[in-house]
């Protein structure tokens, strides 16, 4: 059986992400898994353990870490965040094509450990339009959305690390042309 693909979906807090790839999810035809990351932020009203993260404390992440059972992992505005490794390879091994959503730094080493990987940084169509859906989702507090703002400027130069980029318009839109993408690398591949 052909391994699955190893897909990196990166992208400023906010531009729309987690919405994309529940739309991706619903097309069965693309045979995607979503890698459920460990973080160490506080749950927000609405997820769920084990559904949208792991959520772990720092002692258990940092066990999680000296263990070497993560494929990757970085801090981002004051907490960890990182991808459990034998979940990934597992997946793959049954031919599913496992998404990771991840930010910059994560996925830089990603890529340097698997060159083969699938990486798509998802943008904005303004900085204008990243803070109304940041502000819009309500779900951090001002000193935290500036942080998640000012790192975004940064992210945004660095979209060129990544073998694809994506508008995110609308998120049809965004999700046909990931789709497009996905489908091609297949094709590719066999
Ligand atoms: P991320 O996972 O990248 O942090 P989310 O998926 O949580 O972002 O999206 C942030 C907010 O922006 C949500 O309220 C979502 O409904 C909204 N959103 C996502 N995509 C679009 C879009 N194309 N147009 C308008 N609003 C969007
Ligand atoms: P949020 O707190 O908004 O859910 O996520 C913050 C940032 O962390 C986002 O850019 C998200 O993609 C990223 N992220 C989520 N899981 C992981 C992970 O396992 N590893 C890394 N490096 N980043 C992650």
């Amino acid at each position: 059986m052909q391994k699955g693909l190893l897909i990196i979906l990166s992208g400023p807090s906010g531009v729309g992400k987690g919405t994309v790839r529940a739309k991706l999810m619903q097309d069965e035809s693309l045979n995607l898994c979503y890698s459920i990351s460990m973080t160490t932020r506080g749950i927000r009203p609405g997820e769920e353990n084990g559904r949208e993260y792991y959520f772990v404390s720092r002692e258990e992440f940092e066990k999680q870490v000296q263990e070497g059972n993560l494929l990757e992992h970085a801090e981002f505005v004051g907490n960890y965040y990182g991808t459990p490794k034998s979940k990934v390879e597992e997946l793959r091994e049954q031919g599913k094509n496992v998404l990771l959503e991840i930010e910059i730094n994560g996925a830089q080493t990603v890529m340097e450990k698997c060159p083969d990987a699938v990486s798509i940084f998802l943008v904005p169509p303004s900085m204008e339009a990243l803070e109304a859906r940041i502000r819009g989702r309500s779900t951090e507090n001002e000193e935290t959305i500036q942080k998640r703002l000012a790192k975004a400027r940064g992210e945004l130069t660095k979209s060129g690390l990544y073998k694809f980029t994506v508008l995110n318009d609308s998120v049809d839109n965004a999700a046909a042309a990931i789709a497009r993408i996905i489908r091609s690398q297949i094709a590719k591949e066999n």
